[in-house]
């Protein structure tokens, strides 16, 4: 079969209706042209071409709606399957790409906070396939509102020429923010209204000159007007952060959507390129839609380690926990080598149900706490410290010789020995401790657990306040 037959049924396979219809047509017109029935072949000629015309332009509308859905939906697609299964750095990886080839930007910056880390990262990646990304570092005060030093430096200049206001609180903040109490100034221009925010002691505040004059019955007397200050937060957190981008590597043209997690501002995406030309409508539908689903993905991916976290820690000491040591031990065991020792450490607090009814659970549960941070603290980082249950901890040693482990004990015994509990009204508090090494590959990681158990036994039969070696 070649050429047009082919493509027809092709065609066919993907569109039967209407083929079909349209090959009847053919049909009845040529019955129509032999029957010499002119006026009628014509009539069906003329209708079956407004139905090809109609059918075109469905097409085209369909074509167009898709295109635009396509946009919208790709980020959400894309993340959301991302964000089940890999770091927050392949999630930033697949937006820069997707940025990259639909808004026309040179270069991609995402800037964000990790967890627990004491600055911003900002990586800017370039949209041009091959070439290097680059890493720079900006301090977190990047994230505080530019209007709160704008207002503090304001106040400065107030106070410097001797001129008295004074902070009054207006309403709580609106975010529920305990850290955001919006006070109103009393300021010697009542015109300009003012809001800001208790940091420690003190106040820094925002002079609002926009500002909307909130519900009278809220108003207090004397303070001028004022608004809450996260208005426009986002996006002047944002701007700035493309500020500081620009300054730090010479960027011409930036646009910038701020990333947010659990409902602060933890960074930015910001798109850049070498022209002027503004950016297009749809660069910045885009640019809005990846920060908005970055910061969902970002937020599922931190709330979902957070509920890892807590799974694996125990709520009362902050020390790994029996399941996670357990995972911890079969994950170890699977990739022992020859050469690997290890140790452990099994620590009972000695006559602890005497403290509890001496001076009652809570001042127990304090004691336990201080143990833990005193056996957490007397360990090397690579050990493996855990609340075993109860009063009991167990200590992980990573490669120790039997006289290194003793001696971990021992540090730990003392440390404990030492640790000043007077807050709590109680004199002192001592562990015994059990040790032992495997030092043969093929000894069962429970077999060790069970030899330092049992010297943990003869440390208590022996009096107490002692490491016993296996
Ligand atoms: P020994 O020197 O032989 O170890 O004496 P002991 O009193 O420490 O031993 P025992 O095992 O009889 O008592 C352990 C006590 O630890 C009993 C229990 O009430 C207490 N305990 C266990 N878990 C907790 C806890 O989470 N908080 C508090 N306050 N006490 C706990
Ligand atoms: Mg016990
Ligand atoms: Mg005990």
């Amino acid at each position: 079969m070649t050429g047009g037959p082919r493509r027809f049924l092709r065609a066919l396979s993907r569109r039967p209706a209407p083929l079909l219809l349209a090959a009847m047509a053919a049909v009845e017109l040529a019955r129509l042209i032999l029957a010499r029935q002119p006026v009628d072949a014509v009539l069906l000629a003329l209708l079956v071409a407004a139905g090809f015309m109609v059918a075109r332009e469905n097409d085209e509308a369909a074509s167009a709606d898709g295109a635009r859905e396509t946009e919208a939906e790709s980020f959400a697609r894309i993340l959301r399957g991302l964000s089940r299964s890999v770091s927050p750095d392949a999630i930033v990886a697949a937006i820069v790409e997707e940025l990259g080839a639909g808004t026309g930007a040179d270069h991609v910056s995402v800037v964000r906070r990790r967890p627990d880390s004491r600055h911003l990262e900002a990586v800017l990646s370039p949209t041009r396939a091959g070439a290097p990304a680059s890493r720079t570092y900006l301090p977190l005060s990047t994230l505080e509102d530019p209007a709160v030093e704008a207002a503090a430096v304001e106040m400065s200049i107030l106070g410097a020429q001797g001129r008295r206001y004074a902070a009054v609180p207006i309403e709580p903040d609106f975010d529920g923010d305990p850290d955001l109490v919006p006070l109103g100034l009393a300021l010697p221009r009542p015109a300009l209204a003012a809001v800001g925010s208790r940091d420690g002691g003190g106040f820094r505040g925002a002079i609002v000159a926009d500002a909307v004059p909130p519900a009278p019955a809220r108003r207090p007397t004397g303070t001028g007007h004022a608004a809450p200050i996260r208005a426009g937060a986002e996006q002047r957190i944002a701007d700035r952060i493309a500020d500081r981008l620009r300054d730090e590597y010479g960027l011409r043209n930036v646009v910038a959507a701020p990333l947010r997690v659990d409902g602060r501002v933890e960074g930015a995406i910001v798109l850049s390129r070498r022209t002027r030309e503004p950016w297009t409508p749809r660069a910045r539908r885009l640019l809005t839609a990846a920060a908005f689903e970055t910061s969902a993905a970002l937020s599922r991916l931190y709330t979902l380690r957070d509920a890892e976290t807590r799974a694996a820690t125990d709520a009362l000491t902050g020390l790994p926990n029996r399941r996670y040591f357990d995972e911890y031990l079969g994950l170890l065991a699977r990739r022992r080598r020859a050469d690997d020792r290890v140790g452990v450490l099994m620590i009972d607090i000695d006559r602890f149900k005497r403290l509890n009814d001496t001076y009652g659970h809570a001042v127990g549960d304090h004691v336990l706490r201080e143990v833990a941070q005193a056996i957490a603290g007397a360990v090397r980082e690579g050990d493996v410290p855990a609340r075993f249950g109860g009063e009991e901890f167990v200590v992980l040693l990573r490669n120790p010789g039997s006289r290194v482990a003793i001696e971990v004990g021992e540090r730990v015994r003392r440390a404990v020995a030492d640790l000043d509990l007077r807050r709590f009204g109680v004199a002192k508090v001592s562990v015994s401790v059990g040790v032992a090494v495997a030092d043969q590959p093929e000894t069962e990681l429970d077999e060790v657990i069970d030899e330092a158990d049992r010297a943990l036994y003869r440390a208590k039969q022996g009096g107490r306040d002692r490491v016993v070696a296996a």
